[in-house]
């Protein structure tokens, strides 16, 4: 499992680079074609393009801005990680999730998959982010206070001091 999030540097991802800085080296999978049907988890990036309201259960409805959120999820029903990223990638589903809400508005970016993974282990390795939500697709999870975490346009000068 990844310890942090980086890229290359700053330059590549810039030019479109999206590696994750892990020991096997994770690609950024922009369409689920490329995605294995595994049982696991994923980093899933979604830009906020206009502002969204997300209900949380027991908490007035809060506003996310614009910017980039990234969703630590899992899949390990039929079809694994390519079905479930397939069901983030397309428009006009119904909305189910927290999650939905962002994908149906926002644009997906891709997503790092993590064959095997958990992912509340992924969001550990994101701890340094800013939690935006608390409660965001984690409702039936004991370990994390949100599966969704912003990126802030300079979280990787961020990461680079810790
Ligand atoms: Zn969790």
């Amino acid at each position: 499992m990844p310890t942090r999030l980086t890229c290359c540097n700053t330059a590549a991802l810039a030019a479109g680079c999206h590696r994750l800085a892990t020991p096997m080296a994770q690609i950024f999978c922009t369409n689920a074609d490329d995605v294995p049907s595994l049982p696991g988890a994923y980093v899933l990036a979604v830009d906020v393009v206009k502002p969204v309201k997300v209900a949380i259960r027991g908490q007035p409805a809060k506003r996310l801005g614009p910017g980039r959120y990234l969703y630590c999820g899992s899949a390990r029903g039929p079809g694994g990680l390519k079905a479930r990223l397939a069901r983030h990638m397309r428009r006009g589903k119904a909305v189910r999730w927290h999650i939905d809400r962002l994908t149906e508005t926002g644009v997906v970016a891709g997503a790092w998959i993590f064959p095997g993974g958990n992912e509340c282990d992924l969001v550990a390795a994101l701890s340094n982010l800013p939690v935006p939500i608390e409660g965001f697709g984690s409702s039936d999870c004991s370990r994390c206070c949100s599966h969704l975490l912003y990126w802030p346009a300079d979280a990787l000068n961020r990461q680079r001091k810790h």
